[in-house]
């Protein structure tokens, strides 16, 4: 007895025999996408032609017809992975592809399990499946493809198959991922029948722990589960437009749905279908009627699928036979040709000059000088051959060698190239990564200087600083909106460091930087005057959005944050601080400390660029790096970006409903950030005692005067800007100018500034954005 795993499919288009139906199995986003094809009259109509087809093929099927061809398709997985066990072995998908041979052709041995009632209809079509041994553009395959992807898990087949797709009418295109987005989580494959595929054409999806029934934990197998080893064909089947015994829904055992719909078929009865999960195999079921369910049928959900029915079989066979639907050209001697599954070639050799192609991560990607570095390889299309490797390290010790999986180390700090080359024979591919190493520089940081700039990015090389020498580092792009400088807004200096999580699919990724190695060691431990890291910041909202079930603490629906961590050594973990967030207290640590990360109520559409009071100014302890003489501090944007499951009910701040709106096609605003420096807290306080910018003891001399000799002396206590205007008493203005001054004393000729009248009484005001200072002066 096997565990049973329910499986089911999706099927993207009801066919002319049923309508789709809600279903607690089925996750909403089934019904939605149901209902998009449903609009799409080009798909509609191939799915009416391939019927009438299919009808008057069965009308007119003889046993003789099938006889004496045994069609032949050609087969590509494409496995999207992220480097763990979803990158399925050669062996796995052997496996898998020998269960839809098995099956569609009669010869697997659960067969036998068959009860009496069902052996005279058992039926298979006959189709042999290879896996492609040339690829597209003519080069040796084994007709499996390996791409590295974020797309590996919670996958939308349009991410997936806009990475990698072959042509669809020369190949099946089997994609097998970790796990499927909300729309599909609960389901272990997927299909289209023929012709419900979009721009890119049909496929079919399988999670990888079901793709044949092999051990995934232990890369061994066959495990003989029911389920697994018969989810492939069943997806093939509907690949070739077979439903489910009871008709095109997702629903199995619903009586009052499924009796009074079919699945064209003649020798299925009708049945509700079986939810296998809740009821196993009963073998006596009659659901719709006296006649004996078919629950062995691999087309349902019973816990005992082992068999099609000759109906079905000539069905799948009619699907082939047509153009509607693209399969007819699959199968075609050219075709075979081409992709290298004519027997000529498959049965002769046809992996002997496959070129291997290299592919390969590192243990870490931010490191430190001589640390240990290990690298693993990913390399595909090969398997027995003996291949050889080249690695090329820049800056590395060794700098190249031709062992498979090499441990490095980097004397010098700088960001740097990967590249391996890997060759059966002469058949040779290279793959390079570029700034794929980053080693960081060391920067001491001084007590004495009180607060020390670690960052306000001026620099036109950052984050890999030609002018001092540091090297900061900057993770991985993940190919979305990433860290830029921008000169749009600033604190300090001309340039500031923004991003913003529009455009990001459903799986967040954290979009990072982080400092140098950082030697702190001259800061106290034990201080009660905390070390401290305090950067600017503005972030601003898209949309007046909240979210309506929570009206009594509205905020924005935009889960956007900036995570500050730090290690207090190269090998030590990262140890987060509170974050700032849009949902402050939602998640991550410290969530009762955690701050707002809007600082403007005003609400942009898209181009948030802030003025200077939308700026804030934000300081975190990090007192545990006292002492630290290699601390590294790291910056971390999680932006959710768009996320396509979620669907929201907006309402206004007073809590009415304004409209549904589905989050996918919200994105965050712009955050910036500024002015990043580490210090003492006294340091700070007194730092941010000078900052604004004030004026003291505006003196003018002599006073009395003559116009052509007025002097205005002032304290200021930093280098400001500051707006000088001479008035009458009257209130007229005579002059106003913006000057440069010192910090300290500064001596003014007001007589050279304005053209004084040579008699009355004036009003001189000297002016900052903080202070205000005004004097009168008399000539005579
Ligand atoms: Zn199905």
């Amino acid at each position: 007895m096997y565990r049973y795993i329910f499986l089911f499919t999706l099927v993207l288009f009801p066919t002319i025999y049923g309508l789709a139906q809600d279903d607690a199995l089925v996750p909403c986003g089934t019904s939605k996408i149901v209902e998009e094809a449903l609009k799409n009259p080009e798909k509609k109509q191939i799915m009416d032609q391939l019927e009438l087809f299919t009808q008057e093929f069965i009308a007119n099927w003889s046993e003789q017809r099938k006889a004496s061809n045994q069609i032949t398709i050609p087969v590509v997985v494409h496995v999207i992975h992220n480097y763990g066990n979803e990158n399925i072995s050669y062996e796995q998908i052997d496996q898998g592809i020998a269960r839809i041979n098995e099956d569609f052709n009669g010869l697997n041995d659960d067969l036998s399990e068959v009860i009496d009632s069902f052996t005279n209809i058992i039926g298979y079509p006959e189709m042999k499946f290879r896996l492609a041994t040339i690829d597209p553009d003519g080069n040796p395959t084994y007709g499996v493809t390996r791409t590295a992807s974020l797309f590996y898990e919670n996958t939308d087949s349009d991410d997936v198959m806009s990475l990698i797709n072959w042509d669809s009418k020369k190949y099946v295109n089997i994609y097998v991922v970790r796990s499927f987005d909300a729309n599909m989580s609960s389901a272990a494959a997927y299909a289209t029948k023929p012709g419900n595929g979009g721009e890119l054409g049909d496929y079919i999806f399988c999670r990888y722990d079901y793709f044949g029934d092999w051990n995934v934990n232990t890369d061994s197998g066959p495990t003989e589960n029911n389920a697994r080893r018969h989810t492939l064909p069943h997806e093939m089947g509907h690949f070739f437009n077979l439903d489910h015994p009871w008709g095109g829904t997702n629903s199995p055992g619903d009586t009052d749905a499924n009796c009074t719909i079919d699945d064209g078929v003649e020798d299925t009865p009708p049945t509700a279908g079986t939810d296998g999960n809740a009821v196993g195999c009963p073998l006596n079921q009659t659901t719709c009627g006296d006649e004996l369910d078919n629950v062995q049928n691999i087309m349902d959900y019973s816990s005992c699928a082992h068999m099609f029915t000759q109906g079905q079989s000539v069905r799948m066979l009619a699907a082939a036979e047509s153009f509607a639907g693209n399969r007819y050209y699959l199968w075609q001697d050219q075709n075979l040709i081409a992709t290298g599954t004519d027997d000529a070639h498959f049965l002769d050799q046809p992996h002997a000059n496959c070129a291997p192609i290299p592919d390969f991560i590192s243990d870490i990607d931010l490191g430190c000088e001589n640390e240990e570095i290990s690298f693993a390889d990913f390399t595909y299309n090969y398997r027995n051959q003996n291949i050889t490797y080249t690695w090329n390290f820049e800056g590395g010790d060794a700098s190249s060698t031709s062992d498979p999986n090499p441990v490095v180390m980097y004397p010098n700090s700088g960001t740097y190239d990967v590249s391996l080359t890997t060759c059966n024979g002469n058949n040779c591919n290279t793959i390079v990564k570029e700034n794929y190493i980053t080693i960081l520089s060391k920067k001491q940081v001084s007590l004495e200087e009180g607060v020390t700039n670690l960052q306000s990015f001026e620099s036109n090389s950052f984050p890999n600083m030609t002018e001092t020498n540091e090297i900061w580092w900057l993770g991985d792009n993940f190919n979305q909106q990433h860290w830029e400088i921008t000169n749009l807004a600033s604190t300090e200096g001309g340039s500031s460091y923004r991003i913003k999580s529009q455009g990001y699919n459903a799986n967040r990724r954290s979009h990072e930087f982080s400092s140098p190695q950082l030697d702190l060691s001259e800061f106290s431990t034990s201080s009660d005057n905390t070390l401290q890291i305090c950067f600017d910041y503005a972030y601003a909202k898209r949309l007046p959005y909240f979210e309506f079930t929570q009206t009594d603490n509205p905020h924005s629906i935009h889960n956007d944050a900036l995570v500050v961590s730090y290690k207090t050594s190269c090998d030590a973990n990262w140890n987060e601080r509170p974050r700032l967030s849009t949902r402050p207290g939602q998640e991550g640590s410290f969530l009762n400390k955690q701050e707002q990360l809007i600082t403007t109520d005003s609400v942009y559409f898209n181009n948030f660029i802030p003025n200077e009071d939308q700026w804030r100014t934000y300081c975190l302890n990090i007192q545990q790096l006292a002492g630290s003489s290699e601390a590294v501090i790291k910056f971390e944007f999680k932006g959710t970006g768009t996320d396509i499951d979620d669907t929201y009910l907006v309402a206004d701040e007073n809590g009415a409903f304004i409209t549904e709106i589905s989050a996918g096609t919200i994105g965050g605003n712009w955050l910036y950030i500024d002015n990043i420096a580490i210090g003492n807290e006294s340091s700070f306080e007194e730092i941010s005692s000078t900052r604004n910018s004030t004026i003291e003891n505006l003196v003018i001399s002599p006073n009395p005067s003559s116009n052509d000799n007025v002097l205005a002396s002032l304290n200021l206590n930093r280098e400001s800007e500051v707006k000088v205007t001479l008035t009458s008493f009257l209130g007229r203005v005579i002059g106003s100018k913006h000057i440069n001054l010192n910090k300290g004393h500064n001596d003014l000729s007001i007589s050279d500034i304005f053209n004084i009248p040579n008699q009355g009484s004036f009003i001189l005001e000297i002016s900052t954005s903080n202070t205000r200072l005004s004097n009168i002066i008399i000539i005579r």
